[in-house]
């Protein structure tokens, strides 16, 4: 199988084009001996060809899964056929440092694997070359991407005043917590309550000092809330709270604390210090409520009889 001028002189193009190209090339045995290691290889792992050559892969690199590459190489040979792998089945095979200056926040090289059978001169795999892409640029990019939906997701369902869960969010929960009680039968309580006499706010101190109450109301809420209660912005100056796992006794004694802590702060805002009281009413569910609508109009007739007998004040819906 002698070779001409010309064909020497394409082979030593080819493989000085294998030395250089930016993609990692590996050639092992089916020992996982390594028969062959490109530039790419050498620049990014720091081991020279002449170092690693006929060195087992995973003595090298112990952070390498055996197992599942030996599965996946057994199979490339017994199938004489190609396998790939994405980096989002499995971000790297080699550990390298991300080294590209645009995508440096990633940390690791993120790669595209594929492995091609080598057959020998009988036709019989005998080795297999394994072709590492290096694709940080679009992992990152689509992280990003993925990041900003998420962040997207959580924004669409709060309120941009208050940061509390938006009505539709906060609706939603009252649903699923009215079809748990249903379920399981645990106590579970909603208030729905309202600031008082609002409309005066506004008039006396302007909309945007209005707006600083608002944002005082939630923060005074979250401040008495435990971790698995829900608050949401139900309207302007209405807000809503899911009390699970309370009772009415209990959900008093959270709405009393928000009510009076309320009563007693002073809320500076540009146009001046503002003082100003809440109403709110409680209801816990019962096996009477057919949804999750009329157990939030329980809560509001509580509000109401709070609001018409004076304000400032916390009441339970009474059947
Ligand atoms: P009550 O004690 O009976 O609740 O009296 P009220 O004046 O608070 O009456 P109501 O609850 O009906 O008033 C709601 C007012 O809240 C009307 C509206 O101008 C004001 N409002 C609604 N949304 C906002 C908002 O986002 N910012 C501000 N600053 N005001 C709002
Ligand atoms: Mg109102
Ligand atoms: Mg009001």
């Amino acid at each position: 199988m002698a070779m001409n001028e010309n064909e020497v002189n394409a082979f030593h193009w080819l493989a000085d084009m294998l030395e250089s190209v930016e993609v990692g090339l590996v050639v092992l045995d089916l020992e996982f001996r390594v028969q062959a290691w490109n530039g790419f290889m050498e620049n990014h792992s720091g081991i020279t060809a002449s170092r690693i050559r006929d060195q087992i892969l995973f003595d090298v690199f112990p952070d390498i899964p055996e197992a599942w590459l030996t599965r996946k190489v057994d199979a490339v040979a017994m199938l004489n056929t190609r396998a790939f792998t994405s980096w989002e089945q499995r971000p790297y095979l080699f550990k390298f440092r991300n080294t590209r200056p645009i995508t440096g926040t990633e940390e690791y090289m993120f790669q595209n694997l594929t492995i091609s059978p080598l057959s020998g001169t009988t036709g019989n795999v005998e080795k297999v070359c394994l072709m590492v892409y290096d694709v940080t640029d679009i992992a990152s990019s689509k992280r990003a991407l993925e990041r900003a939906n998420e962040q997207l997701a959580k924004l669409s369902m709060t309120d941009r005043l208050t940061g509390l869960k938006n009505r539709g969010t906060w609706e939603n929960l009252v649903d699923a917590e009215y079809e748990r009680y249903r379920r399981y039968g645990h106590a579970t309580s909603l208030v729905m309550f309202d600031i008082d006499r609002f409309k005066k706010v506004n008039d006396t101190y302007g909309h945007l000092a209005g707006d600083e109450v608002i944002k005082h109301t939630a923060g005074m809420t979250l401040n008495n809330l435990r971790q698995s209660d829900s608050a949401g912005r139900y309207g302007g100056e209405e807000f809503g709270i899911i009390l699970p796992e309370t009772d009415a006794e209990g959900a008093k004694i959270i709405c009393e604390r928000i009510r009076e802590g309320i009563e007693q702060s002073v809320v500076d805002t540009t146009a001046g210090p503002i003082q100003y009281t809440i109403s709110m009413g409680i209801a816990q569910l019962t096996d009477v409520p057919e949804n999750h609508m009329q157990w939030m109009q329980q809560a509001d007739e509580a509000l109401y009889a709070a609001k018409k007998s004076g304000r400032n004040r916390v009441m339970v819906f009474d059947a």
